[in-house]
């Protein structure tokens, strides 16, 4: 039988993704843009937008599909549910169509027109309430599912956002699960955590297995860690925080405890 993981990997992920979601709210860098960033982390006045942004994130570069609110802002001449809900389906095609494309897929405007059309019919054009009154982190996860183009990426990437970033409370966050990108999926596979080329349900039941009660708290540690150290072609290993436990890293001869990288290395965490 394949040993399982290395539990101190388990560990040391959560340790980082349990300080994470506790620290205070900060800014949050979804697009690099001032302007885009301040309207998607104005949760409490323009809800809407962190919906419609979930929607658009499919297939598309992620600045530049969490831009599409602001730039939608700026082509319609304002973004209030009331001047969003009086906008007919061929006018957001139209701003998405011209003058220059929002979205790489056609649909996305119709897709676009439908959210808008649900947070009204739906939450009364007050999107905070898919979230409002500590919800069962399911209840969040299946409103967002509801959403036409919404999966159980993105419902869960909104509903972990929501939580770890906006310090939204839920009544549990048991059905917050990762949101499996290539930079997750990459570290949980050099980490030893699913096997080679595993699939995005391999990598959500590893992650459920980790930390049942909130599965999704390892979901910001592994993107750091792929973003930051864990290159596709040439991992920065001597600069990782994982380096004396990863596998990966003793089988390219880079543990920093000169090779031997085994389950009593030191269980610091470097640089956090
Ligand atoms: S030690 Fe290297 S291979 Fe292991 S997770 Fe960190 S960067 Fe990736």
């Amino acid at each position: 039988m394949r040993p399982g993981p290395n539990p101190l990997i388990a560990a040391r992920l959560v340790e980082r993704g349990e300080a994470l979601f506790r620290a205070p709210r900060v800014p949050i860098r979804f697009t690099g843009l001032a302007a885009a960033d301040a309207l998607l982390n104005d949760i409490e006045e323009q809800p809407h937008a962190f919906v419609i942004a979930c929607l658009m994130d499919r297939q598309l570069k992620a600045e530049r599909a969490w831009g599409i609110p602001f730039e939608l802002s700026r082509r319609l001449g304002g973004f209030s549910m009331a001047h969003l809900q009086s906008q007919t389906l061929e006018r957001i095609r139209e701003v998405f169509a011209h003058p220059t494309k929002l979205h790489r897929y056609d649909h996305m405007a119709d897709i676009a027109y439908r959210g808008i059309r649900r947070i009204v019919e739906e939450y009364r054009g007050d999107a905070a309430a898919i979230w409002a009154g500590a919800p069962p982190s399911a209840e969040v996860v299946l409103r967002f599912l509801e959403f036409d183009g919404v999966g159980p990426k993105i419902a869960t990437m909104a509903a972990n956002i929501l939580a770890r970033d906006f310090k939204i409370p839920f009544a549990d966050y048991y059905s917050v699960d990762v949101s499996a990108d290539m930079h997750v999926r990459r570290v949980f596979e050099r980490l030893g955590l699913v096997q080679s080329k595993a699939s995005v349900d391999e990598v959500v039941y590893r992650a459920r297995g980790m930390h049942p009660a909130f599965p999704g708290i390892v979901d910001l540690p592994a993107w750091e860690i792929g973003r930051e150290w864990c290159h596709a072609k040439t991992p920065d290993c001597g600069a990782c925080y994982m380096v004396n436990i990863c596998p990966h890293a003793a089988a390219v001869g880079l543990c920093d405890d000169g090779g031997r990288c085994d389950d009593a290395a030191d269980d610091d965490t470097p640089g956090i």
